[in-house]
């Protein structure tokens, strides 16, 4: 299917040419034309699917219309996201595929200066995208007001929740007219969101691609197990190979976000971190440093890295593995995006076994352990000898069809490890 077929408007095609798109991908072809007719949307997608620009092209092919039409002035449509970094993607996405309409968007975000953002918002915006902390801040201050919402977007419901948003949320939505196209976005739909989804949504459509719990394909996916004392000479063995073209390494803490990178830095190698104790203008940095190839290795938090896109990013390491499954797919979901091949990578130490035995459980399949390195925990590799068809590379195949069951020993409910 082409773009085309989706009665988008000329400069929308123009832009989507320049940008080298060629084919809507699935989010895209379900979602476009449901937005267009002017239908609430629940859309179930994970990042990496093209989910942005699912949302963005339809607002701005409604909203270019209605300006021609001589529609109201003020800010039109909401994008409410979770964090900073996804909210900078999702202003360079409208600025790429909307740069032939003349319509006007800007950022707001938390952590640095409200002046500049003040000042856009006072000349005059069309699409705002808008972490919710700051939106709610400067309306309570009185320089945004949302009563000319005709479309609002809620994206990446599920991480908001996470995050403590949800009360932000409600109170934005009480200030926006009842009546709007609403659409929202989440990778997981535990209750919480589902409720909200229901709540907030009118006979929405609804679409859904690459469940949250079925990892990307593309995305080759292998752990190592290591001791805590041996994660740092591992990684360092791991990045002297030169099939890493460039890796995000996500880390639990700060803290360790830090030491490992000064580890990294330390072996010769140009690394940065990025995570919350970092000002934001040196997170833009990093991260702009990382995407132009500057920097091979940004070594992060979960929090920090929510939605980081870059194009072609080839490894993705848990140096850490989360304790929440859903993050684990998030994090690989970084790499292998947009159809591309990808490798995940993650450490695993012995206390990190359950992290583990969960996010076999939501993936349904085990991940191949690889041992022929030179760190690896000997003391796994004879406890695992017996169990080792379910992990062994050559058998992944065939047994991840059977799912839940590697997850039993004899016929008896106990666990692999
Ligand atoms: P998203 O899921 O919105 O974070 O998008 C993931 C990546 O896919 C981004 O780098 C987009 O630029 C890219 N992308 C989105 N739609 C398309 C498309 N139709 N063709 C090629 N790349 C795309």
């Amino acid at each position: 299917m082409s773009f085309q077929k989706l009665n988008l408007i000329e400069p929308i095609l123009k832009a989507l040419e320049k940008e080298g798109y060629t084919q809507p991908t699935p989010i895209q072809q379900q979602a476009i034309p449901v937005v267009l007719e002017k239908k609430d949307l629940l859309g179930c997608a994970q990042t990496g699917t093209g989910k942005t620009a699912a949302f963005a092209i339809p607002i701005l092919q409604i909203l270019f219309n209605e300006k021609n039409n001589n529609g109201p002035k003020g800010i039109k449509a909401l994008i409410l996201t979770p964090t900073r970094e996804l909210a900078v993607q999702i202003g360079e996405s409208f600025s790429a595929y909307g740069r032939f309409t003349r319509l006007r968007h800007t950022v707001v975000f938390g952590g640095v200066s409200q002046r500049p953002q003040v000042s856009a918002i006072r000349s005059g915006v069309d699409i705002l995208i808008a972490t919710p902390g700051r939106l709610l801040d400067l309306i309570q201050q009185g320089f945004i007001h949302l009563n000319q919402i005709s479309m609002f977007v809620l994206d990446e419901a599920d991480r908001m929740l996470d995050m403590g948003f949800i009360n932000d949320i409600k109170k934005i939505i009480a200030k926006m007219p009842l009546k709007k196209q609403t659409l929202f976005f989440s990778a997981t739909m535990p209750p919480e969101i589902s409720k909200l989804a229901e709540n907030i949504l009118i006979d929405p459509a609804q679409v859904a691609v690459t469940p949250v719990a079925s990892t990307v394909d593309m995305i080759s996916q292998s752990v190592y197990f290591v001791d805590q004392s041996n994660k740092k000479s591992l990684l360092l063995h791991l990045l002297n190979q030169n099939n890493i073209d460039s890796a995000l390494i996500f880390t639990r803490t700060k803290h360790g976000a830090d030491r490992i990178t000064k580890d990294i830095m330390n072996a010769g190698i140009y690394a940065e971190a990025i995570h919350g104790n970092k000002s934001q203008n040196a997170r833009q940095n990093a991260l702009n440093n990382f995407k132009a190839k500057r920097t091979k290795i940004l070594v992060a938090t979960d929090i920090a890295a929510r939605g980081i896109d870059v194009d072609d990013l080839s490894h993705v390491i848990n140096y850490e593995l989360p304790e929440v499954p859903e993050t684990y797919v998030h994090r690989i979901g970084r790499t292998g995006r947009a159809g591309l091949k990808g490798t995940a990578l993650s450490f695993c130490n012995r206390e990190e076994r359950d992290s583990l035995r969960q996010i076999h459980k939501l993936i349904a399949k085990p991940i191949p352990v690889i041992e022929d390195h030179p760190f690896h925990m000997k003391i796994y590799s004879s406890e695992l000898e017996t169990r080792k068809p379910y992990f062994s590379r050559s058998n992944t195949r065939q047994n991840s069809r059977s799912g839940k069951n590697n997850y039993r020993r004899n016929g008896s409910q106990t666990s692999v490890y």
